[in-house]
C-alpha cells in the first residue's frame, strides 16, 4: 500500500509558539495553571502536566502563581478577574486569533452588526464574542433565516472553520441583508490543511486524520476528506488503527490537525505500513 502524506504536517505555528511558551513557563516558575488543555493532543497534554503544568476549570480556582493563556485566548472577563486576583498572565494567544478580535472590533466600530460564524461553545469563539458584546453567532446556513433584521452585517469566522461552510453562510447573508462585509479569518494553516485534504481525498481510497477528538480543525479535515470521496478515519494515535480499514487498499492518505506533533504522525505512518504489510 502506498501512503500519501499531506505536505502540511505537525504543529501549526500558533500551537508551536504556545507549546514553547508553556515549556519555558513551567521551567522557570513554581506554579503555572492553564484553563483547559493547552493543545488538543492527549500525549502533549500529559507531557506538559508531568513537567508541572496545572489545569483548572475556571479562574476562580486559581489563587496564586501564573495563569497561562493558551492559543485559543480567553474571554475578556477572565483576564479582568485574573488581574484583580494579582495573577501573572502569560499570554500565548495565537496572533491569528488576536487578529479576529481586532477585525470584529473594527467592524463594530464602523457600525456593523457583528456575526461570528463558529461554535459558540468553543473556547476561541467564546473569547471572540466577549470582545464584541451583543454579537450574533451561528454555525449553519439554515441559521441565517432565523437571524433578526439589520441593515449592515459584519462577519468574522472561527479560525479553524471549514472554508466551504463559511462561503455558504456568507452567500445566504448577502441575499438577506442590504450590506454584508465578511472578513475571512480562517487562519492560513487551516486553509492550507483543508486544501490538502481536498487534493489528497481525490487521490486516495482511505484517509487517516490524526488529531485530538476535541480538535475542531482535525474534525473538519476528516469531514472534508469523507465528503470528497475518501473513506476517512479521525484517530488520536496509532493504537486506534484497524487492519480491515486497509484491506485491498492500494493508496491511503495521511494527514494531521494543527495540534498534532510530527512524531505522532510518523508513528501512525509506521503502524499503517505494518498493518498493510501483514494484510
Ligand atoms: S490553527 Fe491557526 S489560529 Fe489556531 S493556533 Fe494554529 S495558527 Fe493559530
Amino acid at each position: 500500500m502506498q501512503i500519501k502524506k499531506a505536505s502540511v504536517q505537525g504543529f501549526c505555528f500558533g500551537v508551536a509558539i504556545t507549546v514553547k511558551k508553556a515549556e519555558e513557563a513551567i521551567a522557570s516558575r513554581e506554579q503555572v495553571t492553564t484553563l483547559g488543555h493547552v493543545v488538543h493532543n492527549p500525549q502533549m497534554v500529559e507531557s506538559l502536566a508531568s513537567r508541572g503544568l496545572q489545569n483548572a476549570a475556571s479562574v476562580d480556582e486559581v489563587d496564586s502563581g501564573s495563569l497561562f493563556v493558551r492559543a485559543h485566548g480567553l474571554p475578556v472577563d477572565v483576564y479582568d478577574k485574573a488581574q484583580k486576583k494579582g495573577l501573572e498572565i502569560i499570554d500565548a494567544t495565537c496572533p491569528m486569533v488576536t487578529k479576529i478580535h481586532v477585525q470584529a472590533q473594527k467592524l463594530k466600530a464602523d457600525g456593523y452588526k457583528i456575526l461570528v460564524i463558529g461554535d459558540p461553545t468553543h473556547p476561541e469563539v467564546k473569547g471572540t464574542l466577549s470582545h464584541v458584546p451583543g454579537a450574533w453567532c451561528i454555525q449553519k446556513v439554515e441559521d441565517v433565516e432565523k437571524l433578526p433584521r439589520s441593515s449592515r452585517v459584519g462577519v468574522v469566522v472561527q479560525s479553524t472553520w471549514s472554508g466551504v461552510g463559511f462561503t455558504e453562510i456568507v452567500q445566504a447573508l448577502a441575499s438577506k441583508y442590504y450590506e454584508v462585509r465578511a472578513v475571512n479569518t480562517i487562519c492560513t494553516d487551516t486553509h492550507n490543511r483543508q486544501s490538502e485534504a481536498l487534493r489528497l481525498a481525490a487521490d486516495v481510497e482511505v484517509m487517516v486524520v490524526v488529531g485530538g477528538k476535541t480538535s475542531a480543525n482535525t474534525k473538519h479535515l476528516a469531514e472534508l476528506s469523507e465528503s470528497h470521496g475518501a473513506r476517512s478515519y479521525h484517530i488520536e494515535g496509532p493504537d486506534e488503527l484497524q487492519a480491515d480499514w486497509f484491506a485491498g487498499v492500494k493508496v491511503a492518505g495521511l494527514m494531521s490537525g494543527a495540534s498534532t506533533p510530527g512524531w505522532l504522525v510518523d508513528r501512525v505512518e509506521a503502524r499503517m505500513e505494518e498493518l498493510a504489510a501483514s494484510a
